[in-house]
């Protein structure tokens, strides 16, 4: 929690009894509390390393932060504690009981005996991430498995011809969807190098507009017109050289959905965000910014690849477990913008320096479903290899 030091009044030793108040950021320490507190307005309050044994009954707690407390055997009843954080707090024995407890977060808490209306919170904890898991898994088997070649500025029309060729002779019945995002100038050579197979053929990019005077820019109803089907945006390469921004990658979306594309949609934390611990900031960021004003519908035909600068081209890969971390939390973020069937069937890529060493076991997370590949996407046999490891899921 962020809090505004200007607006701190730190209450040491105080005493608080019904009505009290200590809204805006009040910062409460080593202070005593009655056994029963009634009305009370503590929103956006800071409690640190005190001892808060008390019952709290129609109290507004909503935001606050709580770190080092004891709230054993503490009471909640009618009160708004949403969106409040709990560090490192004892709740043992604490009773909640029909109060908001929407958007918590609890880290690090001791939780024995703890109870939400009657139900023991362990054994919520314990239901919740059985069924959570399950739902992933048996979604992971109906979404579909994407693997994308990015070759970014690569390949001549015969060579890009040449390694079509190759890769078509591998994957004959792929398990997956395989895609070949290639340069605009080889689009219609992979086009007719891959009529009749089960590749696809892709973009990557495309602008918003649907012709006009943009120099070197190609449309969205350009590409579907020679028969490509998807679009990268948003590559990170394009943020970084090219000046995209959210509100183009936005744009470039909500114009690729338009014209009947899918787009692929690159997010993914610079290495001093993530060193600087808000990936998370960042990624809910792009995702509210790329995706405004697309509908549930829409987002169901789109594909998020979580691109890590930090791992792109460099041969620095994300481990499984960062990659499935970003991936599920791209999904949470769904959930909550879009509702859970919405973000369940959506397919989210990880892409980074992925290989044909890694990319079994990056592809056998939960969230991971599947690859958005840069440089090994040049290499039939090992572009084959991935596909082969996505297939295993
Ligand atoms: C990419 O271009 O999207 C990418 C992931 O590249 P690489 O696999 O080479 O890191």
């Amino acid at each position: 929690m962020e809090l505004n030091k200007e607006k701190i009044t730190l209450i040491a030793d105080c005493e608080v009894t019904d009505k009290s108040k200590t809204a805006g950021g009040a910062v409460v320490r080593t202070s005593k509390f009655c056994a029963d507190i009634s009305e009370c307005d503590f929103e956006g309050s800071c409690f640190v390393q005190t001892n808060l044994c008390a019952t709290f009954k129609c109290s507004d707690m909503s935001g606050d932060y709580f770190e080092e407390v004891d709230l054993s055997g503490a009471g909640f009843e009618r009160s708004d504690v949403s969106g409040a954080e709990f560090n490192e707090v004892n709740l043992s024995g604490a009773a909640i009981i029909d109060s908001d407890m929407s958007g918590i977060e609890i880290s690090g808490c001791k939780l024995d005996g703890m109870t939400i209306d009657g139900f023991n919170v362990r054994e919520l904890i314990e239901f919740y991430k059985k069924n959570h898991k399950e739902n992933f898994d048996m979604k992971k088997n109906v979404r579909k498995a994407v693997i994308a070649g990015n070759w970014k500025m690569n390949k001549t029309r015969p060579e890009a011809k040449a390694l079509l060729e190759e890769l078509k002779g591998k994957v004959s019945d792929p398990g997956c969807e395989v895609i070949a995002c290639v340069p605009f100038t080889n689009l219609e050579t992979a086009i007719e190098a891959t009529k009749g197979t089960p590749i696809k053929v892709g973009a990557q990019n495309c602008h918003f507009e649907k012709s006009g005077a943009f120099t070197g820019e190609i449309s969205a109803d350009m590409l579907v017109e020679m028969g490509v089907e998807y679009v990268v945006l948003g590559h990170s390469e394009r943020r970084q050289y090219f000046g995209e921004t959210d509100e183009t990658v936005n744009k470039r979306t909500r114009a690729a959905l338009a014209a009947g594309l899918k787009p692929i949609v690159c997010v993914g934390e610079l290495l001093w965000e993530r060193e600087c611990n808000i990936t998370e900031e960042v990624i809910a960021r792009q995702i509210k910014l790329d995706f405004y004003a697309v509908s549930a519908e829409e987002l169901k035909k789109c594909i998020i690849a979580y691109e890590p600068v930090w791992a792109i081209g460099t041969g620095k890969t994300a481990t499984a477990d960062q990659a499935e971390e970003v991936c599920a939390f791209i999904r949470a973020t769904l959930a909550k913008l879009y509702g859970a069937d919405a973000a369940e069937a959506v397919t989210i890529q990880y892409g980074g320096s992925m290989n044909a060493g890694n990319a079994e076991e990056l592809l056998s997370k939960v969230n991971v479903d599947g690859g958005l590949i840069g440089g090994a996407s040049l290499k039939a046999a090992d572009f084959n290899t991935i596909i082969e490891a996505a297939t295993k899921g």
